[in-house]
Order: structure tokens, then sequence, then C-alpha cells
């Protein structure tokens, strides 16, 4: 067989394939109101605790917004509500230093 027609075959279900993940990506954006694609995880569904995990704690993570002090509830930009600089979830994330 032709090595350029199986070159073709395959480039094309590549082109395909991208095609795809990208309407599938694109799919949320246009079933979900701005509201409900702003609405954030309870804190239940990420399991959050207001105690650390080992060094990691909501203080160091990058999704952490601080509150008025260092010692202050903050807020997170994936869970609801007021969050402890102590707590954790399983959406935890290291801030880049
Ligand atoms: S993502 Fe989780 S660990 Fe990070 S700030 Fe929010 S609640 Fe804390």
């Amino acid at each position: 067989m032709d090595d350029s027609r199986d070159n073709k075959i395959t480039r094309r279900s590549l082109l395909k394939s991208a095609a795809l993940l990208a309407g599938v990506s694109a799919v949320p954006g246009v079933l979900l109101s701005p509201e409900a694609q702003a609405a954030k995880a309870s804190k239940a569904a990420m399991q959050y605790r207001t105690h650390p995990n080992g060094k990691h704690e909501c203080s160091n993570c990058m999704h952490f917004i601080p509150g008025s002090s260092p010692s202050a509830n903050g807020k997170c930009t994936v869970v609801a509500g007021s969050i402890s600089p102590h707590g954790w979830c399983i959406a935890y994330a290291a801030k880049q230093s």
C-alpha cells in the first residue's frame, strides 16, 4: 500500500479528532449560563476541611483569596463560602513561588 495514503488517513483522522475535541470542549459554554459557569463547587463536593493536609493548606494554594489579615478567613476561586487559610480540599494546587 502507498505510504502517502496511510499518512493522509492518519492526518485526516487526527484532524477529525481535533475537531471533535474542540466541539466537546465548547459544549459547556453553549449549554451552561454564565451564572452556572461561575458557580463554585460545594465544600462537601471538594471534601473541604478546616485543617491542613500536611504542609498543604489554603494559604499556600493558588486558588486562595486571602481575607483581611493572614489569619482571617478568605475565599476560594474553586470552592464556595468562607475559607480558612489553614483549610484544605482535593482541588489544592500549590502556589508557584
Ligand atoms: S482549592 Fe481547596 S485548598 Fe485551594 S484554596 Fe480552595 S479550598 Fe483551599
